[in-house]
């Protein structure tokens, strides 16, 4: 991992830009267990406004379980979890919420999820997956939706496709229109878990483009779960590798990648290779 990236981006410079901009996501002390299996031990992660982070670790490590609480799609056990300084899913006293009350919080927060298989609706067309939700949810116009939604299938180079149905896209397509729905109600923090893992090797690189001008053009703060490790050397800021339902070691990507400094992140890294 060379200290430019590929953008030409000084990684010293943004990482001391980064280090002043305000907390998006705060997770302190969080337990998760599925019955006698504990699938998080203690998880403790900050992320800041525009910085990308590339969660790593074995299957079965809780990925996808720390991505899915900090999204509210599960609860958990013990610990807190804040989005852009809110308490998620409980009350400042720690008394659980609604579901619609958390639906109505993980929207003013604003964050934004990308799923491993697309999650699109099958029977609405590309436009409508994202305009659908901008009305839905967001309460725009059908004309503001429209034009939003076209404005974003042009960002991932889909606006010739607007009027497809998802099964006649490519995977890497439905993956694109995916991402433009996610980000299209101006979300302050994206989650992607394994976005290109569902997708024949051929259309990983179109998805991981798309990914890539987005951490440079947006001032997300984005958590990615991937085992594309040469792409999270060119976006992510900071690398969490994470083992067991703990994060053993994080740090500058460039020095969790080439010097690993936990024996179970340099045997992880050394089978990835
Ligand atoms: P990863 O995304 O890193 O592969 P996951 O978060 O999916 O890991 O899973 C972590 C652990 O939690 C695994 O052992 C998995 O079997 C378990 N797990 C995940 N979801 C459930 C569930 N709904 N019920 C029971 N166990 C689960
Ligand atoms: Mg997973």
């Amino acid at each position: 991992v060379a200290s430019q990236t590929a953008h030409g981006i000084d990684r010293a410079a943004r990482a001391q830009r980064l280090a002043g901009n305000v907390v998006a996501v705060e997770v302190r002390g969080l337990h998760k267990r599925y019955g006698a299996q504990t699938v998080l031990g203690g998880v403790d992660l900050t992320v800041r406004t525009g910085e990308v982070v590339a969660l790593l670790g074995p299957s079965g490590s809780g990925k996808s379980t720390l991505l899915r609480c900090i999204n509210r799609l599960e609860g958990w056990d013990e610990g807190s979890i804040r989005v852009g300084g809110q308490l998620l899913g409980t009350d400042e006293a720690g008394h659980a919420l609604s579901p619609r009350a958390t639906a109505q919080m993980r929207a003013s927060v604003g964050v934004g999820m990308v799923f491993q298989q697309f999650n699109l609706f099958g029977h609405l067309s590309a436009r409508e997956n994202i305009a659908g939700p901008l009305r839905w949810v967001q309460g725009l116009s059908r004309l503001d939706a429209d034009r939003r939604a076209q404005q974003l299938l042009e960002r991932v180079g889909l606006a010739h496709r607007a009027d497809a149905l998802p099964r006649h896209l490519s995977g890497g397509q439905q993956q694109r229109v995916a991402i433009a729905r996610a980000v299209a109600p101006g979300p302050s923090v994206l989650l992607l878990d394994e976005p290109t893992s569902a997708l024949d090797p051929e259309l990983v690189s179109e998805v991981l483009e798309v990914i890539q001008r987005l951490a440079v053009e947006e001032g997300l703060a984005m958590i990615i779960s991937t085992h594309q490790l040469r792409f999270a050397g060119d976006v992510a800021d900071r690398v969490v590798f994470l083992a067991g339902g703990s994060i053993v070691e994080e740090g500058p990507a460039d020095q969790v990648l080439n010097t690993p400094r936990h024996p179970l992140t340099a045997r992880f890294l050394s089978k990835m290779n």
